[in-house]
């Protein structure tokens, strides 16, 4: 296959193929001696080839095989990213997510002996870039940005972009962009015009479904050639449950037990759908096989065994802890039927969501493992080290699994889809699968969110398989039947693009002047309603210019025409590495010295809600995602909204944000900490991400409104009436299509009732169908319900709800949303006055009349 492009003619003729090593490195010994394992490695000299030749290089290797470690230095080697050498260019390492990001950084850095101002790192909250930067890992949305001011990654000698098999949204549209880029680059240069040579691209890829991006003829006219990485794979052996059962994760737990009571050494890894599940498996296997369980248990066999001529010891256990040992020896006795009878009772009306309810009793729990598993519970002697791996847990947590455990132990990792690709843990021989993974699921018609457990594609179950041959012979246990995994798994999970709401995306491509999105080479297109409905929502937001098919297409949804053009203000929104809702609420931030607040709410915003929910503080039905609170008691959060901290925007109770806002301002006063966050119930990760995002737009919103003058304000005192205000409309200016009204302000269907509180009380939303309601958690739940709202989310459960709620008046929809409105025609009023009536949205919901010169046109 003859080489195309100007630059791979040049590489033929002026340097041979196989000076391949131009940039000598310096590898600490026993990193020279892992890299020997890793298959990829005798494949630099043909995948360096590929890269010199072919402007686009696929790469497929199974997870673990060296692609994100090795790959990046293969191209240091070869000297990209050196200064001195023919591709100056930084390496640029794309990842989905930002742990990995961060810990590959981390490692290549150690395996190439090089400061991490060298080998760094870019996430939206941190970096550890530097000028001297040669190889910089990003995640996909930081690379996405940087495209929005530099369109030809002129920083760049090459792009690689790892997980591309995970089809994250972003790393889609990169790939669309970046085909272009390359043509432009190689362009350039032939015709002599740039002084940076053409990009490299590298996709990599953990399994071999590569179609979409090789196959596919708009994103390369020529196809790419493609790498195979024969994974150095030890056989697994599959098994499946005979029968699937709903409670996998007690499942989950009695095989992760037979596992450890009867098979060799190794480490298990278990497949589990949330924190709240790992959390809860991790005390469970903590309070039956950790160090601590097996050390009482010893202590209790000594005591039990211990004759008169051990008289010492007796002592000994007995004067250190006498009424404690008391009751254990009574336990072990008497106790046995009670406990389990009582474990039993307790575990039928448990749920994994209730973190209390076998807190209490440790010894009950480990009993009732004893009967569901027929052990004896002096049969182990190995403790298991166990380790949970989810995103929300603090990045030191996470580094955990790549320690070895204590000696004498058995490695057990409780983890979520993280440990799927992103991350390779030594040593494990065992995978335990539950099949499902948790997805948040977008109805891209109407806009309602739900968090869904459900299965994995088969793709993805080979991919947990393979972990356990990473070390020698595996296995993998399935928690449910081959035929359902043969009937009832997809081949491959879907794109994220078909998913999610895509307006940021949108936002971003217009601000790359990629105007005609729909023909855009999506590696998977995703439908005509979708993009039309994400360009409504962009020139709702005053984001793209009200283009006169969009407009109609507020009355006739089947109108697809999409060709909006990005507005002054939409190219402002498109620098901020956030929602565009949230960019449009900065972007009018600057009157009334709003701006630190408006920063620290779209933070707080971006971040996720940063408060800790106990289940049965609030219920609703809802999984939350962080449903465990380590014991602590219920009415601290209530309290906490007592304490002296508080700031006084959440006396006047009309906006959920302002409850944010408030945790934000008491977190700076205090100085932030762990202590802080543990006392008022919130998240210490959420908090700090809270922190440097508002660092991070601060200096954003200095570079980009001159007249702005703020810097970073850590310390905010609290907002007066008028900014209270004043945020409220800049929240409905974000939220101008998420609005809803109380029903009976609607149809008049219970006029002159009374309400007391929200509970009940129906809702319409804006294009929703069915009934909302005020979440129980809002601060508006036990006030009167007011008739005008935004909200930030709608999430379904056992009811539709509407989340993060703010009290509107609806004079302000009518001014900030008037491609939302129809108006009639004036009419006087009593007193004179020339009056219209505004219509609102799609449903034309009739707002109360406002005067008819406060009316705008778009
Ligand atoms: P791939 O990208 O193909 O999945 P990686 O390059 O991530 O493979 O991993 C290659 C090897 O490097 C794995 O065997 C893994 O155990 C090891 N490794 C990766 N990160 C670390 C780390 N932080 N500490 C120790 N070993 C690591
Ligand atoms: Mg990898």
């Amino acid at each position: 296959q003859l080489p195309t492009t100007a630059f791979a003619q040049q590489v033929l003729h002026s340097t041979s193929p196989t000076a391949l090593i131009s940039v000598n490195v310096s590898r600490p010994p026993d990193v020279v001696e892992a890299r020997m394992l890793l298959p990829i490695v005798t494949e630099e000299q043909p995948i360096m080839e590929a890269i010199l030749l072919n402007p686009v290089v696929i790469i497929c290797g199974e997870t673990g095989s060296g692609k994100t470690t090795q790959v990046p230095q293969f191209l240091f080697e070869a000297g990209f990213g050196s200064s001195t050498s023919d591709n100056p260019g930084i390496i640029g390492i794309t990842q989905p997510r930002r742990i990995a990001a961060m810990s590959m950084a981390a490692r290549v850095a150690h395996e190439l002996s090089l400061p991490s101002f060298r080998v760094s790192y870019q996430i939206r909250y941190d970096a550890t870039v530097s000028p001297n930067t040669s190889i910089k890992f990003m995640t996909d949305g930081v690379l996405l940005r940087e495209l929005a001011t530099d369109f030809l990654l002129s920083k760049y000698s090459v792009i690689v972009i790892d997980e591309a098999h995970e089809r994250s949204m972003n790393t889609d549209i990169l790939i669309g962009v970046l085909s272009r880029v390359l043509k432009l680059r190689d362009d350039m240069w032939k015709a002599g015009k740039a002084d940076v040579k053409p990009l490299r691209l590298v996709i990599m890829s953990a399994t071999l479904r590569v179609s979409d991006f090789a196959e596919n003829k708009t994103l390369f006219s020529t196809p790419p050639p493609v790498i195979n990485v024969a994974a150095r794979q030890h056989p697994v052996t599959i098994h499946f449950n005979r029968r699937t059962r709903s409670d996998y994760v007690t499942e989950a737990i009695k095989k992760t037990a037979k596992i450890h009571t009867r098979l060799p050494p190794g480490g298990i890894l278990i497949f589990l759908t949330g924190q709240n599940e790992i959390t809860g498996v991790c005390r469970k296997l903590n309070a039956k096989f950790g160090v601590k369980a097996l050390e009482r248990k010893r202590q209790k066999r000594q005591f039990a065994d211990s004759t008169v001529e051990e008289h010492d010891t007796v002592n000994m256990n007995v004067d250190i802890q006498p009424a404690h040992a008391d009751i254990e020896a009574e336990d072990l006795d008497l106790g046995h039927q009670q406990a389990d009878d009582l474990a039993f009772d307790v575990d039928a009306g448990m749920t994994d969501e209730d973190p209390d309810a076998l807190d209490s009793d440790e010894d009950t729990e480990e009993h009732q493992l004893d009967k569901e598993l027929g052990l004896d519970s002096d049969d182990v002697d190995v403790p298991m080290h166990i380790v949970p791996l989810y995103s929300l847990l603090p990045s030191e947590k996470q580094m955990l699994v790549f320690m070895a455990p204590p000696p004498g132990s058995r490695l057990v990792v409780v983890s979520t889809n993280v440990a799927e690709t992103s991350l390779t843990i030594p040593g494990i021989r065992y995978v335990v699968d539950c099949g499902r993974a948790k997805e948040r699921r977008y109805d891209v018609a109407n806009g309602i969110q739900a968090f869904q457990v459900s299965w994995i594609s088969k793709a993805s179950a080979a991919q947990r398989a393979g972990r356990a041959g990473r070390t020698g012979p595996g296995h993998c246990y399935r928690l449910y039947s081959s035929a359902l995994f043969e009937h009832h798994f997809d081949q491959f999970a879907q794109p994220e693009i078909l998913r999610m709401p895509i307006e940021g995306v949108v936002l971003q491509m217009k601000s790359m002047h990629i105007n005609a999105v729909v023909n855009f080479p999506f590696p998977t297109p995703p439908d005509r309603a979708t993009l039309f409905r994400a360009e409504k929502v962009l020139s709702y937001l005053g984001a793209l210019g009200v283009s006169s098919s969009v407009k109609k297409g507020l009355m006739a949804a089947g109108d697809s025409s999409v060709d909006g053009q990005i507005t002054e203000l939409g190219r402002l929104m498109s620098l901020f590495p956030l929602s565009p809702r949230f960019s449009r609420m900065l972007a009018s931030g600057q009157h009334h010295g709003c701006l630190p607040y408006i920063i620290s709410i779209v933070s707080a915003l971006s971040v996720g809600d940063p408060f800790l929910h106990e289940e049965g503080l609030v219920s609703d039905g809802t999984d939350n995602e962080d449903g465990d609170v380590d014991g602590l008691v219920k009415t601290g959060r209530k309290e906490f909204f007592r304490t002296q901290h508080m700031h006084s925007a959440l006396g006047n109770f009309t906006s959920d944000v302002f409850r944010m806002l408030s945790v934000v301002g008491a977190y700076e006063f205090a100085g932030g900490g762990l202590q802080f966050c543990s006392q008022h119930f919130v998240r210490p990760k959420a908090m700090e991400e809270i922190h440097k995002l508002r660092a991070q737009i601060s200096n954003i919103v200095q570079a980009n409104f001159p007249s702005a003058g703020t810097g970073f304000v850590p310390k905010l005192v609290p907002p007066n009436e008028l900014q209270l205000k004043v945020l409220r409309q800049l929240l409905t200016a974000g939220f101008v299509d998420q609005v809803a009204v109380r029903k009976d302000r609607l149809d008049n269907s219970s006029a002159g009732l009374k309400y007391t509180t929200c509970k009940g009380v129906s809702y319409r939303a804006m294009g929703v169908p069915e009934d909302v309601f005020i979440h129980p958690s809002s601060v508006l739940a036990n006030r009167e319900p007011p008739e005008y709202v935004v909200f930030s989310e709608l999430i379904r459960t056992t009811r539709v709800w509407i989340k993060g709620v703010t009290v509107v008046n609806p004079a302000w929809l009518s001014s900030l949303a008037t491609s939302l409105c129809t108006f009639s025609k004036p009419t006087k009023s009593i007193n004179g006055e020339l009056m219209v009536v505004p219509r609102f949205g799609s449903d034309g919901w009739e707002l109360p009349a406002i005067k008819a010169d406060k009316v705008r046109t778009p």
